[in-house]
């Protein structure tokens, strides 16, 4: 599902990104841990081009994301992502945040939008929040939002950046209990996260970054349980 190869990305001097390839198949759940400033945001922003790789290429679902002639919008309609502090649209109710890109890119009608945004609503268990502002909602509600916002484009790559570091505690459960039903149904996912435990039960891989580079990779016992590289045993004694 997802090929990328010998990724560079740098910010003018500092090279963020120094060579990354991974590959990532259809229905994986790939979490990546790391110490901040490590690349993760960058690595997965370059996934769907919010950032542009400087050098390297990558592959999503068959589209070519690194190659000039590909329409960018149409593979990042394919790449549902979630970002640390919702961006939800403030001005729109949260039926409105969900509906607004099906209608404007995928040409759906208002109602047929409106049906699956009340469908993804209930499997967020939000429905009854539907013609809410955002600004009435707790960071957990807001996420789940966010969350049923991406499906709603029938992406078949979910992108998640750190979707519960905002989070008062109490909070972190639901949206975490939303993510696990998506790896139920079998969503391919890439996650930045620091919820350990979350890590150890889903991911079917766990991959550590550190100074643009993978480190090391393995199942969930082989890098939380048994890690072999100084900086995973560091970066573990830490966060666990
Ligand atoms: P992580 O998500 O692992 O914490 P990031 O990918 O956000 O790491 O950042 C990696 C490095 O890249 C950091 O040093 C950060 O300051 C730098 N960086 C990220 N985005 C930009 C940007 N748009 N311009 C300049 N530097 C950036
Ligand atoms: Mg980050």
């Amino acid at each position: 599902m997802i090929h990328v190869k010998n990724l560079k990305k740098s910010f003018g001097s500092l090279e963020v990104l120094k060579d990354i390839s991974i590959d990532i198949s259809e229905g994986e759940v790939v979490v990546l841990l790391g110490p901040s400033g490590s690349g993760k945001s960058t690595f997965l922003r370059c996934l769907n081009q919010l950032e542009m790789a400087t050098s390297g290429t990558i592959v999503v679902d068959g589209n070519h994301v690194t190659s000039k002639h590909t329409d960018i919008n149409k593979v990042r309609e394919n790449i549902g992502m979630v970002f640390q502090h919702f961006n939800l649209f403030p001005h729109k109710t949260v039926l409105q945040n969900i509906t607004h890109a099906p209608i404007k890119l995928k040409k759906m009608t208002k109602d047929e939008a409106k049906d699956k945004a009340m469908q993804l609503l209930r499997r967020v268990g939000m429905e009854s929040k539907a013609d809410v502002y955002p600004s009435q909602l707790s960071g957990g509600q807001k996420q789940r939002v966010a969350i049923a916002r991406a499906l709603a484009m029938n992406p078949d790559v979910m992108l998640f950046d750190e979707p519960t570091s905002a989070l008062d505690p109490e909070m972190v459960g639901e949206v975490l209990a939303v993510m696990q039903e998506l790896v139920a149904d079998g969503m391919t996912m890439v996650v930045v996260t620091h919820e350990i435990g979350f890590a150890r039960e889903v991911a079917d891989r766990i991959v550590f970054m550190d100074g643009g580079y993978i480190v090391e990779q393995g199942t969930p016992e082989e890098i939380i349980l048994h890690p072999k590289e100084d900086r995973t045993i560091d970066f573990l004694n830490k966060v666990l």
